[in-house]
């Protein structure tokens, strides 16, 4: 246990723009309760919201850049509460990660990433933070306390143990730690009790455990990452879960027991002809995921993430608290891909939507600062085309991004409005090819050691 450090002190100042940006005749999803609003003004000052109701009785101040969005829907930003986005390598980062845009371009404001390198992470969070990159909010548990074999195994065999282990990882700047494949129960009650006097979630995973994650449950866990691997759920489950506070993130998008979910999509749709998404993921990355396609027999996906999101909603309609988690599988339209997923399994589009915001924000500690609107709230905010109420998939319409305050058009990912700034070229934009090599991408997000999903997908 190392009690002596050295503070590295290094203080940079916390991004905020400047202005007022209002958005006037909206249809307004406000995801307190189940408010949604015709006709409305929503107003952003700096990077928080001043105003939101009626257009007739919200008058925007003189100064403010006004965008008229009549016909389109405002909904808060997309939280990804299980988001691997691109921080595996070793410290070093392209300032424009192209993650990160391809996230904002589809609306994924804030991004929790459950296993990670704690040197990237943070520094990704930190840099964008102070504006020097652009992307979502991001928090992490950097790397998560393994205790299987591994070079970042973290020993665990008494309170003390825990104490260090979290005591490190918050001092990285983690709000939540994952304890995965600690194999004794007293170990993982271990973290807990740590966790608790540090003030630190504890987001676990049980490995496609059953009886691993109800004694999660049990002991009080944050929640549980990726779906148990039993399904349908009864009253024993059901009631269990439903009596705890632990939510669940069952990323339906990889599927224990089952076909994962992303599947389902690379076979309906062209992916790799997809020219939103191919603005900001290199070629290579989109082709070796989509262009060589699984075919399976549809009920493949009926008895896989089909019938897990059942379970899922039979839990959630019990008070469980779901989260959207897209696991990284594709940055930015994956997230869509797991909110129609969680419909998929009888949800509503409401509740779909709720487990892609409010409930996301909360389970990462977040909740009184996004995941809805309100005025005091941080602007996080999308503005879509379409009205997703109507039909699900109208999520995948996102015209703006709004995050802490700054505009971006999604078709070029330029930030528009009082701060106007064009996006430079991504590196690939800028060698003599034209395009990127799987050299230049060290570590895939779907090659994560301490994500079983990792043994999963090979
Ligand atoms: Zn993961
Ligand atoms: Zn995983």
């Amino acid at each position: 246990m190392t009690e002596k450090g050295i503070d590295v002190g290094l203080i940079a100042k916390t991004d905020r723009p400047k202005g007022s940006i209002a958005f006037t005749n909206a249809r307004i999803i406000t995801m307190e309760n189940d408010e949604v609003l015709e006709n409305a003004t929503i107003i952003i000052k700096n990077n928080k919201i001043e105003a939101i109701g009626a257009s007739s009785e919200i008058s925007v101040p003189a100064n403010a850049t006004v965008l008229d969005v009549n016909g389109k829907t405002i909904m808060p930003g997309i939280v990804d509460a299980h988001a691997h986005i691109g921080a595996f390598r070793a410290g070093l980062n392209t300032k424009k990660h192209w993650q990160l845009y391809a996230n904002l371009a589809y609306g994924v404001t804030t991004a929790h990433d459950p296993s990670a390198n704690s040197e990237t992470v943070f520094g990704l969070s930190e840099l964008v933070k102070s504006g020097e990159m652009v992307g979502p909010r991001i928090y992490s548990t950097g790397f998560i306390l393994y205790g299987a074999d591994g070079d970042f195994k973290a020993v665990i065999n008494n309170l003390e143990d825990a104490r260090s282990a979290i005591r490190r990882t918050k001092a990285f700047g983690a709000t939540s730690v994952k304890s995965y494949n600690q194999p004794r129960r007293e170990q993982r009650q271990q973290v807990m009790q740590a966790a608790k006097e540090l003030g630190v979630n504890v987001v676990p995973e049980g490995g496609s455990t059953f009886f691993t994650n109800m004694t999660m449950i049990m002991d009080g866990h944050t929640g549980v990452e990726h779906n148990i691997p039993v399904a349908p759920v009864y009253k024993d489950i059901v009631t269990l879960w439903s009596n705890s506070n632990s939510g669940y993130t069952p990323t339906l998008i990889v599927n224990y027991g089952g076909m994962n979910g992303e599947y389902f999509y690379y076979e309906r749709d062209n992916v790799w002809e997809n020219e939103k998404l191919l603005k900001y993921t290199p070629r290579h990355i989109i082709d070796s995921r989509s262009r060589h396609r699984t075919k399976v027999p549809q009920e493949e996906y009926k008895n896989g993430h089909i019938l897990v999101s059942e379970t899922v909603t039979k839990l959630s309609n019990a008070g469980v608290k779901t989260n959207l988690g897209a696991h990284g599988q594709l940055q930015g339209l994956g997230a869509h891909w797991e909110l129609w997923m969680l419909k998929a399994g009888g949800m509503s589009n409401m509740e779909a939507l709720k487990a892609a915001t409010i409930n996301g924000a909360e389970y990462i500690g977040m909740g009184d600062e996004i995941g809805s609107l309100k005025v005091g709230k941080l602007a996080d905010l999308i503005v879509l085309d379409e009205n997703p109420l109507e039909n699900i998939e109208n999520t995948n319409s996102v015209r703006y991004t709004i995050i802490n305050g700054r505009l971006y058009d999604t078709d070029t990912m330029n930030e528009i409005g009082n701060e106007a700034k064009e996006r430079g070229k991504f590196y690939w934009e800028n060698n003599k090819y034209n395009q990127a090599f799987p050299w230049h991408e060290q570590t895939q997000s779907f090659s994560i050691p301490g994500c079983s999903c990792y043994a999963l997908k090979h």
